[in-house]
């Protein structure tokens, strides 16, 4: 079951006009509600101001497999791994992040998460999707053919209300026009909150975590595997591990912010 909610994000796609459509309402809107930037509090129209966009997403040097910092001196663009991935290549095969997690932008996720300011999903994955264009966007490179979001588990979700994942990855899908499964990953069991654990018992705590929802296929595609966040990245490894077995070609991470 790749999954109904894809149909509605294709259907919006293909009508014409409803790009045009839903900007309108979003400048009429912005005329009467100005918005408050939720980094620095100025009102002006946008989720984030210009001026902070800019500061927080200027794109470092950042290793082609797992995106850790790679400081400035490797010049930016550089194709390089960090030595962590030149040590063990993770079980994903590239990472897009926007920033390191870190304060001022840990602001964002933490607003979205928890205070509910879904508005910021929507503005991340706008600018997730600007940034795939820019680090993926060359002639032949593959856009991915799903978005999965990492689940919460069912506890985690009822008390939050919404998987942040997902409200990035269903307007991120929409924008990169690609399907987005937001159920092709399954949490089997609860696990302890990964921040109180060293990576080798993350590694231990993440074992079965997830599985394949009965149904999905992902023999030979290019799954985008999406997350708020990325720590150590052993959960997203764990995920990747999981559609690596199940035959898929290729995983790219992507994520917000990034532990540096
Ligand atoms: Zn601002
Ligand atoms: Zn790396």
């Amino acid at each position: 079951m790749l999954h109904a909610a894809t149909a509605p994000v294709q259907h919006r796609l293909a009508r014409p006009g409803d790009g045009a459509l839903r900007q309108q309402a979003r400048r009429w809107l912005r005329t009467l509600l100005p918005a408050a930037c939720a980094l620095c509090g100025t009102v002006q129209d946008e989720t984030v101001c210009a001026g902070c966009a800019e500061e927080l997403l200027t794109p470092l040097p950042r290793c082609r497999c797992c995106a850790r910092p790679l400081g400035r001196a490797a010049g930016p663009g550089a194709a390089s791994l960090c030595a962590q991935c030149r040590y063990e290549m993770p079980p994903f095969d590239a990472a897009l992040v926007l920033a390191d997690y870190a304060s001022p932008q840990d602001g964002l996720v933490l607003a979205l998460k928890f205070g509910g300011v879904l508005p910021l999903a929507d503005w991340l994955a706008g600018e997730l999707a600007r940034r795939w264009q820019v680090e993926f966007g060359t002639p032949g490179a593959a856009p991915p053919d799903v978005l999965a979001p990492i689940p919460l588990s069912s506890q985690r979700l009822a008390e939050r209300g919404f998987n942040q994942s997902w409200e990035i990855a269903r307007p991120l899908a929409r924008r990169l026009g690609v399907r987005a499964a937001p159920t092709l990953l399954a949490r089997l069991r609860d696990t302890p909150a990964q921040t109180t654990l060293d990576l080798h018992a993350r590694q231990a705590n993440l074992q079965d975590a997830f599985g394949l929802a009965p149904g999905n296929d992902v023999a030979g595609r290019h799954i985008g595997l999406v997350d708020d966040v990325m720590t150590s990245g052993a959960t997203l490894g764990e995920a990747a591990r999981l559609l690596k077995a199940h035959g898929a070609a290729r995983v790219t991470v992507v994520v917000a912010l990034r532990t540096a």
